[in-house]
């Protein structure tokens, strides 16, 4: 195992909390820290699973840059991204149903009006909302 899959594995079995470099370096006797840097920097830029910020480290609790594993989306709220336009447009529902109706969520338009469109033009969406979980 190369020093970046032992860093992915121990942020992956760490989920929820954060780290330093030095930490995980700490962790994984890996020297010097730069090495970990180096892989945390790469895990920032190229992988959407991690996000590096300046926070409090879970271990050293000092304030410094972190990475950690990001927040996973609830499984419905993920289904979007290429999805096909009825998964979208039964998503934008769902939530403009979860918001008062004359809030103006997009744009100007009020989150009442999207629901009742969104009701209007798509007939096949009844199917598509229980998919999601718009009728609990
Ligand atoms: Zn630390």
């Amino acid at each position: 195992m190369n020093v970046l899959e032992r860093v992915v594995e121990f942020l992956q079995s760490k989920k929820g909390k954060q780290f330093c470099d030095k930490c995980i370096s700490r962790n994984l006797n890996i020297t010097p820290d730069q090495h970990v840097n180096h892989k945390t920097r790469e895990l920032e830029k190229n992988s959407n699973e991690f996000e590096r910020t300046q926070d409090y480290c879970s271990e050293c609790k000092k304030h410094k840059k972190v990475i950690r594993i990001k927040q996973e989306m609830p499984s419905s709220a993920a289904a979007t991204d290429d999805a096909d336009a009825a998964t979208v447009l039964a998503m934008v529902r769902l939530c403009a149903a979860a918001w008062t109706p004359e809030a103006r969520i997009v744009g100007n338009v009020r989150a009442g009006d999207i629901v009742r469109a969104l009701d209007e033009v798509l007939p096949q969406l009844s199917s598509v909302r229980s998919l999601v979980g718009a009728d609990n």
